[in-house]
This record gives structure tokens, C-alpha cells and sequence, in this order.
């Protein structure tokens, strides 16, 4: 279990998967196994699979807890979701409220549920399937949602030529907590709580945001899919295919990664490998990884 300490924060990392899900050259358009290959000694076996070629990812939430308030960033893809367009992720059935209890959390007890982007891999845990009808599964969260993203996603889901959006994730995993009252819309730019900030990251979504935490000095972003993979910091140009904007997904990115070689922030990304963390430094007019 991947814990780190802010200042008085405590931060859990909830695996829901971690394993081999996509080809690293059809992630990245810009993957050249030359380059890549003064990296194998650290991205073997944990960040990529040099026999298959496939990256391997996590895909995990953040459990903060905080003066007793139980934050938990993004929600993985959740358990019964017909995913048909990603069969791995497809009708999944995974101990993840089990790994959070370990954590010492029950669902009740989640205080607020904060999602970087509506993509289907962060908010799968949102609701869990009741009796044939999908239900909040934290029932006592604030659920915070990007309102740009909201927008954007609940427009293809409208239009019959495109929708169900996001693999039928707006209906099952987004649109209930709207209707249970639970969603806060946020553009972005707001102070969600005494130390959590948001800066809007567009790029990667139209609306995603990056998270900061800071308690007593000390600082963590929570960064979303600004960057999925480890090898992004020594390469912040390269996008994955999911990036829908990729200049802006560039410059999000490398504002982040400025953010955090400044300041000696930790980086919680919702994809890395283990050690799924790091601090970040400056190299030239570049960035390294110091993983934790
Ligand atoms: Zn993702």
C-alpha cells in the first residue's frame, strides 16, 4: 500500500488494477524504442514490458484524509460496467471497496469525492450497481465534477450519432450523482476546501483540472492524466492517444511539471507504476523523475 505524509495529510494509494492494457507505441505516437532505451533498467518490470512492448499502468484513487475530513481522488473504472469499447475494463469485479476498507475507510465515511476529468477510468466508483439501478457509492460525498468536462461530454452523449459518451460512463457513473443531488460543478479555479486548490489543465479533457494540496508548507499535486506515464517527464512533449487537445495537453503538462520541480511538490499521477509517485527535478531545460 503506496502511503505519502503532506504536512498533516495522510494519503493512501486504493488500487483497483495495475497491469499491461496498451501497446506503448499505439499510446504514444511519438514512442521510438531508441529512445527509450537509456530508460529499460528503471521502467522494467514496473512502468513497461520490454518483451510485449506493452506500458504497464495502474489505475488506482487517492485517499486523503485530512483533520478527519476522507477525500478520495478519481474512481477508477468500477465494478458491472458494460465497457464493451475496452474489454479489459469490461464488467469488472475487483476488491476495491475491500482495499479501501483495509485503508481503514468505509464508503459512508467519504467526506468528498473530487474527479481530475470525467474520463471512464476515474469515475467508475462513483455509483455501484442496487437492485438493477446504479447508486452513489459514497452516499455521503460531495461529488466535485469539471463543469467544461460535464458539459462537454453530456452534449456527445445527447447526440445520437456520437453518444453514449465516454462508453456509457456519463449514464451509469456520472448522471446519478447529478440526480441524487450530490455534484458540485467547479470551472476550475476554486479553492475546493482550506488545502485543496484547483488549477484548470485542459488538453488531455476539455475541462480537466489539477488538484493541489498544501498542509503545513509542504505541497502535492494531484495531476489526473496531465501525464500518464513516467517516461512523460523525461519526454513532457509526447501525448497519448487519449489526449484530445495536444498542444494545450503539452502545455498543461509542462505547467505542471514546472509546478513541481519549483516548489518540491510530490507527484501523484493516477497511472504510474510503482512506486506510482515521485518528486520532480530540473535537468538542463528538461525534468527527471526522483521516485520515492
Ligand atoms: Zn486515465
Amino acid at each position: 500500500m503506496t502511503t505519502a505524509t503532506i504536512g498533516a495529510a495522510k494519503i493512501t494509494r486504493i488500487e483497483e488494477t495495475y497491469g499491461h492494457f496498451f501497446e506503448a507505441k499505439k499510446f504514444f505516437a511519438d514512442w521510438r524504442d531508441e529512445a527509450v532505451a537509456e530508460h529499460l533498467a528503471w521502467m522494467a518490470p514496473d512502468h513497461y514490458d520490454p518483451t510485449t512492448g506493452f506500458l504497464k499502468l495502474s489505475i488506482h484513487s487517492w485517499l486523503i484524509d485530512i483533520g478527519g475530513k476522507k477525500i478520495l481522488i478519481d474512481t477508477c473504472i468500477g465494478n458491472r460496467k458494460s465497457r464493451k469499447h475496452r474489454p479489459f475494463w469490461d464488467n469488472l469485479d475487483t476488491p476495491y471497496l475491500a482495499r479501501l476498507a483495509a485503508a481503514g475507510v468505509r464508503p459512508e465515511e467519504i467526506d468528498m469525492v473530487m474527479c481530475t476529468h470525467l474520463h471512464v477510468d476515474h469515475v467508475g466508483w462513483n455509483t455501484r450497481l442496487d437492485n438493477g439501478r446504479w447508486v452513489p457509492t459514497f452516499p455521503n460525498a460531495k461529488y466535485v465534477f469539471s463543469k467544461i468536462d460535464y458539459e462537454h461530454f453530456s452534449a456527445i452523449d445527447r447526440d445520437p450519432r456520437q453518444g453514449p459518451a465516454i462508453g456509457g460512463a456519463m449514464r451509469d457513473s456520472v448522471f446519478p450523482i447529478v440526480e441524487a443531488g450530490l455534484a458540485q460543478m467547479v470551472d476550475g479555479t476554486e479553492t475546493i476546501e482550506e488545502h485543496l486548490k484547483l488549477t484548470p489543465a485542459p488538453g488531455h479533457s476539455p475541462g480537466h483540472v489539477l488538484i493541489n494540496l498544501t498542509s503545513r508548507g509542504s505541497q502535492a499535486y494531484f495531476s489526473g492524466d496531465i501525464i500518464h506515464h513516467a517516461i512523460q517527464v523525461y519526454h513532457p512533449t509526447w501525448n497519448s492517444f487519449a489526449c484530445v487537445d495536444q498542444p494545450t495537453a503539452r502545455t498543461s503538462r509542462r505547467m505542471t511539471l514546472e509546478a513541481c520541480a519549483g516548489s518540491g511538490a510530490l507527484l501523484l499521477p493516477q497511472h504510474f507504476g510503482a512506486p506510482h509517485i515521485c518528486h520532480v527535478d530540473h535537468k538542463g531545460d528538461g525534468f527527471v523523475p526522483r521516485f520515492v
